[in-house]
């Protein structure tokens, strides 16, 4: 594998094992595959450290550590969760924190009963414009996974109730859309100490697909430790500009593939989209040193 400038790697046969992706999803929120799969594949694209940073959860982080262990691949804690800022969407990710740590937990399963609750209204609200879409159809996409709208869309398809997956953002849940709900999310500020009390980091994910540079500084004053520089989203350019934020805020990097598998046709993003190991040990330090 050669690394190339822009963060991105190439593959040429087996790799140097010197490369981790710290943004990957399972089946604890909406990916499509196991831990155990996702470790797997990571082995087999020569990756030596990744994090699982499923959507509010981190039912998949026990599983994965294990599978980890016999294959000789390092998994850090990870969680991506959604907090608001002005009524925007954001998503941190967090890394290196105690999983086990009950006020985390806490939190992270109260987020799941309001996503619950919130996929109740989205199915309310579309059976109230004659969209005739059952709860079960959801949940049964979500299975263990933290229940998102994502799942709606893919039950919306599976139905036959649009033919893509983004005609059912468009038409039916996306913001702005008659079927759109809002989701109870918590403040950066309150999410960046969250993570601070269980012993983690706070990054801002793909900043690019959505942050203002106004957004990006009110971001960092909530006490965050670092930004996502290399992510499927971000050119070389975006990557650059991040990269230079990070240094002159004296932040840390991350970065990942995001990849979710199955419906979101991103296979081409894993063992692609990665950082280099000393991402991981400047995180290391930062928490330990
Ligand atoms: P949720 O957390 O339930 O609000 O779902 C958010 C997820 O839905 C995002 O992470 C995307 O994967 C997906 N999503 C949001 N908006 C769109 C869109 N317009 N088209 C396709 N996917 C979307
Ligand atoms: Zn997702
Ligand atoms: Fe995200
Ligand atoms: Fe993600």
């Amino acid at each position: 594998m050669v690394e190339k400038r822009n963060g991105l790697t190439e593959h040429t046969g087996r790799s140097d094992n010197s490369r981790a992706d710290l943004h990957l999803h399972t089946t604890y929120s909406d990916g499509a595959r196991s831990p155990k799969e996702i470790v797997q594949r990571a082995h087999a694209a020569g990756l030596s450290v990744i994090s699982i940073t499923d959507h509010d959860n981190v039912g998949a982080l026990d599983e994965a550590i294990e599978v980890g262990k016999s294959l000789g691949i390092e998994v850090v804690s990870g969680v991506e969760l959604s907090v608001a800022l002005n009524e925007k969407d954001i998503h941190l990710l967090a890394y290196f924190f105690d999983h086990t740590n009950q006020k985390l937990l806490d939190y992270l399963s109260f987020f799941r009963y309001e996503r619950l609750k919130r996929a109740e209204r989205i199915v309310q609200k579309l059976n109230d414009i004659n969209i005739p879409l059952k709860l079960d159809a959801v949940l049964d996409q979500a299975g263990i996974g933290s229940v998102g709208r994502p799942h709606i869309a893919s039950a919306l398809m599976e139905e036959g109730l649009t033919d893509t997956y983004h005609e059912a953002f468009l038409r039916y849940i996306g913001a702005g859309a008659p079927a759109y709900e809002k989701k109870y999310q918590l403040s950066p500020l309150e999410a960046t100490q969250l993570i601070t009390q269980a012993g983690g980091l706070s990054f801002l994910a793909h900043p690019g697909k959505y942050t203002t540079d106004v957004e990006l500084s009110t971001l960092i004053q909530a006490g965050l430790d670092g930004i996502e520089v290399v992510h499927p989203s971000h050119n070389e350019t975006r990557q650059e500009f991040y990269r230079g934020v990070v240094h002159q805020y004296f932040l840390l990097e991350c970065g990942g593939s995001d990849y979710h598998g199955g419906k979101k046709n991103d296979e081409g993003t894993f063992g692609v989209y990665t950082v280099s190991l000393d991402v991981v040990e400047d995180m290391r330090n930062r928490l330990f040193s």
